[in-house]
């Protein structure tokens, strides 16, 4: 990726994009941002209210109007995920890029401590919940001219950690499950990368580091170059890559 991409505005005019957790932290400013640059925001997440607050700051600056869509991914089935590509479809006819940004971050604690329904809640969060929202919308990603689809990994999705035991396998998931789409998908119109935000002004970063001040850490906003250049045509080739949206 080109350092500090600069997108032009208007970068995303009539593109439609999926955020999930667009709520809050970083997926909130991806959705802002996304719709700053002229694209439709589908506005995925867990808490409603979150998400008409979004809506609304979107709609008073006068940007594209979104929709929303709630969703808890910790119980949504296969068939929810079908239905909500029955929706896209219908609505818009086509799926540009899907953010896939919710996660949870769980307990830290020592290997031995982790306990089995933490586990299995992280995993489902922030993997086979994308799995399977990526599996559904697929189809309309391809009516798509480019379609882009970008997970959200971690540095320690790529070098393991003490005490960060499921989300950090969650994030290895991540990574493999974004190699796995590009290499099936190379030479399509449909291209899969991830971005690892880095250390981030978060409440997620605030719970994992809740002795840190928040004032030395980048902000969402700081990132955003990354997750613009990807969802725009821009980024088009670029395919199978796990990419740092903070970099000197
Ligand atoms: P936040 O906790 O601030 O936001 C997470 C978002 O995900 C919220 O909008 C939340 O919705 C949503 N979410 C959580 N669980 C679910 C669920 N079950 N169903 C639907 N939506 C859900 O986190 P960040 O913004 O910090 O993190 C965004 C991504 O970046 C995550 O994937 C995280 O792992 C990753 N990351 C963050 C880093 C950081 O330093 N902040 C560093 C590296 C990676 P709600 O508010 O309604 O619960």
């Amino acid at each position: 990726a080109p350092k500090h991409y600069s997108a032009p505005a208007g970068a995303l005019l009539n593109k439609v994009i999926l955020v999930t957790g667009a709520g809050d932290g970083i997926g909130k400013t991806a959705a802002l941002t996304y719709a700053r640059f002229g694209a439709t925001v589908i506005l995925l997440g867990k808490t409603t209210h979150k998400l008409t607050a979004v809506y609304d700051e979107i709609v008073n600056a006068g940007y594209p109007e979104p929709a929303i869509i709630p969703l808890d991914l910790k119980g949504a089935t296969a068939k929810n995920y079908h239905d909500m590509a029955a929706t896209i479809k219908a609505e818009f006819g086509k799926l540009d890029g899907v953010l896939h940004n919710a996660g949870i971050l769980g307990v830290l604690s020592p290997f031995e401590h982790i306990n089995l329904a933490s586990w299995q809640d992280i995993m489902q969060v922030n993997v086979t919940g994308a799995m399977l929202m990526t599996q559904a919308l697929l189809p309309v990603l391809k009516l798509s001219q480019q379609g882009s689809i970008v997970f959200t990994s971690s540095g320690v999705g790529r070098q393991g950690r003490a005490f960060w035991g499921p989300y950090a396998v969650s994030k290895f998931a991540t990574e493999g499950l974004m190699q796995i789409i590009a290499s099936e998908y190379e030479d399509t119109t449909v291209r899969c990368n991830c971005i690892n935000p880095g250390a981030t002004r978060t409440s997620m970063r605030a719970r994992a580091y809740p002795g840190e001040d928040a004032a030395t850490l980048k902000t969402p906003e700081d990132l955003m170059w990354l997750y613009l250049y990807l969802m725009s045509d821009d980024s088009i080739g670029i395919n199978g890559q796990s990419l740092d949206a903070q970099i000197k």
